[in-house]
């Protein structure tokens, strides 16, 4: 059985870009509007001799009755369940917000591995950490740059070794 990696966040952070770069596909919709991809997306990856599989998530149904938050923590606790591992993504330039606290906290409780990444870090990954991101009670935050690819290896690897 391959390993399932599912990203969460809350919108804009840069989850569908890392998805994309872990499967190295197109599949996940990546835009500049918060919350466009449409539901939970699986997608196949390789990585040196790693094989897993991702898990997008922050898709909503356009007219969900339950409105947008409530169907994307769902869709948060859904593949938090399915994983074998939870790849936390934050903005490295936004800092940490309200959203970011809720989701590390449900993280926390659900005590399922989790990697903290702090997303949008190109420029950023020499030097100069994210370290108010240590905060959020999850240890090691570790800067990529998933539009640029920097980090994403390394990434890889240190969600999958411990597995
Ligand atoms: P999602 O809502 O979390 O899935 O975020 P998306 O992947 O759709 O990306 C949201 C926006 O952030 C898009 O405009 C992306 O181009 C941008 N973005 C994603 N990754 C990076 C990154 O590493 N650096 C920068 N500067 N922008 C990024
Ligand atoms: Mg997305």
């Amino acid at each position: 059985m391959k390993p399932v990696i599912a990203i969460v966040g809350r919108p804009n952070v840069g989850k569908s870009t890392l998805f994309n770069r872990l499967t190295k596909s197109r599949d996940a919709i990546v835009a500049d509007f918060a919350g466009l991809t449409r539901d939970r997306h699986y997608g196949n990856g390789r990585q040196g001799r790693y094989e897993y599989i991702v898990i997008d998530t922050g898709g909503f149904e356009p007219d969900a009755s339950d409105g947008i938050y409530r169907e994307m923590a769902r869709q948060t606790q859904q593949a938090v369940a399915e994983a074998d591992v939870v790849i936390f993504v934050v903005d490295a330039r936004a800092g940490v917000c309200a959203q970011d606290q809720d989701i590390a906290n449900y993280l926390r409780r659900s005590g399922r591995p989790c990697v903290l990444v702090a997303n949008k870090a190109e420029g950023m990954l020499e030097g100069a950490q994210p370290a108010q991101f240590y905060e959020l009670g999850l240890g090691t935050v570790y800067p990529v740059s998933a539009s640029h690819g920097q980090g994403v290896r390394d990434l890889v690897e240190v969600a999958l070794d411990p597995l």
